[in-house]
């Protein structure tokens, strides 16, 4: 982001830059948002009038505004609330590699606070987290670190020699716990659940008969564990038949589409039955060759914003596109029928949340990714609507997040302003005007 930019797509909005800087947003008792529609779950309201009081969102209609609240005229502005990215990683990348090293609280924090601009304002980090992540969740939690709020499952559980594979994903021992047995599998959990996470993540994947798959007793004592701690459960999972052993143990969220084969009658009912939760992550497939098809996509000013110019550099490289797209093709399948999946569980009336595994490498782009990410959810069949109550409302359920993620009275003032309708094209997303988090301007314009 450049100042410059910003301050002139404030202008265009007609307000005067200085009196929005986040120092003086402070000192204002309140902020009447004029003339906006917001996003109500289903579709675009008509022009409204919002009250952003003490960090809550007030839905004021004709009601009179408080003596002294700052007016801002949002005419042909649209507002949705900050987007929750249920499943990412964060602090594991830098540039175009990554590793443990770059688990720091500089690096953390600078993601989530490109998370934010991006219009996203919390993250679930769903493992790979190095101890420091237990510190700076609490901080997050107060305030003190700033951007996107900071959830996650800390190190997340996975077999001795098991996915996620320690050497390809340059992983330390201290960003994933491997327990022997069903015993430390409890253990490892419930150590978790002192230390302070939001969710238990277990990697059940085999990764194609490459390494140990998860076995139902581990499984089933990772859930066991976390249930009586009161936490969610999600699993990394590929295949069909993983989806099916993991519901079986009673996991709560399959944290990644079903990718291998199409879902059958026998497991969307369980499903429903179970309650369980559905995070299709589609981009994370895409990824390995949406660059690589075509490197102009590179010039696209908002990929940009979330682009190290190391990784600009790799994907304009002859000889890596012809890498990446000469093992694209299993890849293609899985955006494939994981969009067809995605379709049917959704029609099939279990819940769905937003996430894209962004941040897990340097490919997963965090922030594009995910306005990426609703653009395949509607490819695959959703209306834009349904696709940002996914991305906000049943993202901020499924995570515990009561005090967020719809406009309305009493929650958070987490907001984004657009200067397109989303429901009318969900590539709208990508217009932000500006972000707010807690009733403060945190953000601007990104292009
Ligand atoms: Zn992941």
């Amino acid at each position: 982001m450049r100042l410059g930019r910003r301050s002139f797509a404030l202008a265009l909005a007609g307000l005067p830059v200085a009196r929005l800087s986040p120092a003086r947003a402070q000192a204002a008792p309140s902020i009447l948002l004029d003339n906006v529609r917001f996003f109500d779950g289903r579709a675009m309201t008509s022009p409204t009038r919002l009250l952003m009081a003490s960090g809550a969102v007030r839905i004021l209609g004709t009601d009179a505004a408080p003596d002294g609240a700052q007016r801002v005229d949002l005419s042909d502005r649209y507002i949705i609330p900050a987007m929750i990215a249920a499943h990412s990683h964060i602090g594991h990348t830098s540039g175009a590699t990554s590793g443990r090293q770059y688990y720091t609280r500089e690096n953390v924090e600078a993601q989530l606070r490109r998370y934010q601009a991006f219009g996203i304002g919390a993250a679930a980090s769903l493992g790979l987290n190095a101890p420091l992540f237990h510190e700076l969740r609490a901080e997050s939690r107060t305030g003190r670190l700033r951007g996107a709020l900071l959830l996650g499952a800390g190190p997340g559980l996975g077999m001795p020699e098991g996915a996620p594979p320690a050497g390809p994903m340059n992983l330390s021992d201290d960003q994933v716990i491997r327990p022997a047995n069903a015993a430390a599998m409890r253990q490892g959990v419930n150590d978790l659940a002192d230390k302070g996470i939001d969710i238990v993540k277990v990697w059940i994947d085999g990764l194609g008969d490459t390494v140990p798959q998860m076995t139902p007793e581990m499984a089933r004592a990772a859930v066991e564990a976390a249930h009586a701690r009161g936490l969610r459960v999600a699993a990394h999972i590929h295949d069909l038949s993983q989806a099916r052993l993991a519901v079986g143990a009673g996991v709560d969220i399959l944290a990644h589409g079903i990718r291998d084969k199409e879902v059958d009658d026998g497991l969307l009912s369980l499903m429903r039955q179970r309650g369980t939760w559905y995070i299709p992550t589609i981009q994370i497939d895409e990824a390995e060759y949406l660059y690589a098809d075509d490197p102009a996509i590179t010039e696209d000013p908002f990929l940009r914003a979330a682009l190290d110019p190391a990784m600009v550099a790799r994907m304009r490289d002859p000889a890596w596109r012809a890498a990446q797209l000469g093992r694209a093709a299993p890849r293609r399948s899985d955006v494939r029928i994981n969009k067809l999946n995605l379709k049917r569980i959704h029609d099939a009336g279990i819940p769905v949340a937003f996430g894209t595994d962004s941040g897990g490498t340097p490919l997963r782009v965090q922030g594009f990714a995910e306005h990426r990410e609703l653009e395949l959810m509607v490819e695959a069949g959703l209306t834009p609507a349904q696709a940002l109550d996914i991305a906000t409302a049943k993202s901020a359920q499924l995570l515990g997040l009561t005090d967020r993620g719809s406009v309305r009275d009493g929650l958070r003032a987490d907001l984004v302003v657009l200067d397109a309708d989303p429901t009318a094209s969900i590539r709208n997303t990508r217009r932000i005007v500006r972000v707010y988090q807690a009733g403060q301007e945190v953000a601007g314009s990104i292009t």
